[in-house]
């Protein structure tokens, strides 16, 4: 049943003009609700209330100026312009979106398939015409200075001629527009918080995503013909060949941002539809975090500082990519970092600028790799050498040689947990008589998304939920159980759950933090890696020293208050 049959059958219009306003419809290209309107046959209110009633959705009047722009970027505008609908809230997960055309179908699709990729969930209600103008008009406001600027951006191309070849594109890149579209694309990262910046061409446009707290969103939608000179302008601000398109390359360049200093490590990546560009945001006040930021609790953080204060060894961070193992170094390289410490350090990006530590970039692809560097490094007798990561056979061994010789080493090494780094380390070819005399202490972790203390909930977690926390709980080690016994003592446990409110942007989220379980060497730990180094025997070992688990850890700060359950579960999965 079509919206005039609907209207009909309530007597609101003319059963026997229906056919013929079908057809006046199709032929003017426009729908059947624009032509009832444009023929004032019927008010608006009326029409979408018989609209809401027919189709079962709740009719939704929404304040315009409440929709925050973040909302807004979940739906792409050339999307909502085109299905006319628009996003105006997030509740916990769940997107509400105002639709006019609900029953179509083409519309349904669209919508399922940015919740897939958008990674939320939705519910949909009407809104009448005039109220998604309304909203779209909020959207243009919001976005005012980038539809500016592009604008201005489209007149410079426009004017240049079409065989204007790598002079022409030098020359718009060096004037405004263009750098002012990058501008609002880097000033809205960093605003936002995001950690990555994805530039990307598709068939149509191009898309610009935000990586926000670990999580992808699709963010602006700019038309496919500035895409070259928005490649041209960042490979310019980072020193990088603009007549290269065919191969990956690395730059990074660095700029005043809201009156911050911030730098972008660039990379780009040559794709079938064009060259993609990712900027990575390295905030340096976000980089440098203290111990105490960084989630380490007092009993990990007494196994650090005391690891920290040894003349020479071997520190070893590890967790998967984006777990927040750089991070880490770089507060242990700030804490040791002190006046008449030469510390030397080999990266792969260097990722944060520390003043007083001599970093070196490595180039695997002019021989300057881990092992090469670190070789050239011992030359200049450094106290403290940090070296990113221990890929290799060779790097491994000569991280181990560094160690030995007095050396205090800090590197990072890919496994799950902390129990699997000796073992890794004897796979990658280490003598095991030498790992007790080096290897000093070795952190694990993952990062959850910290609650937003202004909007987070109290609950009362269900049953399952509870016995799970004090399973884990009860499995703490003396020293660390007696910490959380108040908390479990409660008659019933409290935990709390994310809401969302203006100041978290509806997420209920505010920032990440670290789940930890940091292994120090002990004379025990030591014999047993003679004896038998298997994970397991370690694990046992570890209990018997006082280690606590990134779940128990964990979920410490689910008991704090600091983060869900849920995000607890989710980052430490493989104890399941
Ligand atoms: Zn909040």
């Amino acid at each position: 049943m079509n919206i005039l049959e609907i209207l009909a059958k309530k007597n609101l219009i003319e059963e026997n003009k229906v056919q013929d306003l079908v057809s006046q419809a199709q032929s003017s290209g426009i729908t059947l609700e624009e032509l009832v309107l444009s023929l004032k046959l019927i008010d608006e209110d009326t029409l979408f209330s018989a609209k809401s009633e027919a189709l079962n959705i709740p009719l939704k009047k929404v304040d315009p100026g409440a929709v925050s722009l973040k909302v807004l970027n979940l739906i792409p505008e050339d999307s909502a312009k085109y299905y006319k609908m628009v996003p105006f809230s997030q509740q916990d997960r769940v997107l509400e979106i105002g639709m006019v055309y609900p029953e179509d179908p083409q519309a349904k699709e669209a919508l399922s398939f940015l919740s897939r990729q958008g990674n939320f969930a939705f519910q949909v209600f009407l809104i009448s015409i005039s109220q998604f103008e309304a909203l779209m008009k909020q959207y243009r406001q919001l976005k005012g200075e980038m539809t500016q600027a592009l604008q201005e951006l489209e007149k410079e191309i426009v004017q240049e001629p079409a065989q204007a070849g790598k002079g022409a594109m030098r020359r718009i890149t060096e004037e405004a527009p263009v750098t002012k579209v990058v501008a609002v694309i880097l000033r809205t990262a960093v605003e936002g918080g995001a950690s990555d910046i994805h530039i990307e061409p598709t068939r149509e446009n191009v898309r610009v995503r935000f990586r926000l707290l670990g999580e992808l969103h699709s963010s602006l939608i700019l038309p496919l013909r500035i895409h070259q000179a928005i490649i041209a302008r960042i490979k310019i601000l980072s020193s990088m060949r603009i007549d290269e398109n065919r191969l990956p390359q690395d730059g990074r360049f660095s700029t005043m941002v809201d009156e911050k200093q911030i730098d972008f490590r660039v990379s780009t990546f040559p794709t079938a539809l064009g060259e993609k560009v990712a900027l990575r945001v390295l905030d340096p006040s976000k980089g440098l975090k203290t111990f105490e930021d960084l989630g380490l609790q007092e009993h990990n953080l007494f196994k650090l500082k005391e690891a920290c204060a040894k003349p020479y060894g071997l520190i070893l961070s590890t967790g998967p990519t984006g777990s927040g193992k750089t991070t880490t170094l770089y507060a242990i390289l700030h804490e040791l970092n002190k006046e008449g410490v030469n510390i030397v350090s080999l990266e792969d990006p260097v990722e944060y600028m520390m003043p007083g530590v001599n970093q070196s970039q490595v180039k695997p692809e002019i021989g300057y790799d881990f092992a090469s560097g670190l070789r050239q490094i011992l030359r200049q007798d450094p106290n403290i050498i940090l070296v990113g990561e221990v890929r290799d056979k060779e790097t491994a061994s000569l991280v181990i040689h560094a160690a030995l010789t007095g050396h205090i080493v800090l590197s990072t090494l890919h496994t799950n947990n902390a129990l699997g780094v000796v073992p890794r380390l004897i796979d990658m070819g280490i003598d095991k008589y030498l790992i007790p005399t080096t290897l000093v202490l070795v952190l694990s972790q993952r990062l959850v998304r910290r609650l937003c203390d202004l909007c987070k909930e109290k609950i009362n977690p269900a049953e399952e939920t509870v016995s799970l926390i004090e399973k884990e709980m009860n499995q703490l080690p003396p020293n660390v159980h007696k910490i959380v016994l108040p908390l479990l003592k409660q008659k019933d446990t409290v935990i709390f759950k994310a809401k969302g409110c203006r100041q978290c942007g509806s997420s209920g989220f505010s920032g990440r933090i670290g789940i930890f379980e940091v292994l120090s060497m002990t004379e025990s730990l030591g014999k047993l890696i003679l004896q038998d180094p298997s994970e397991s025997a370690i694990a046992k070992e570890a209990k018997l020293q006082g280690m606590t688990t990134m779940r128990q850890d964990g979920i410490m700060k689910v008991l704090d208050g600091i983060t869900t359950i849920e995000e607890v579960l989710r980052a430490t999965e493989e104890y399941d």
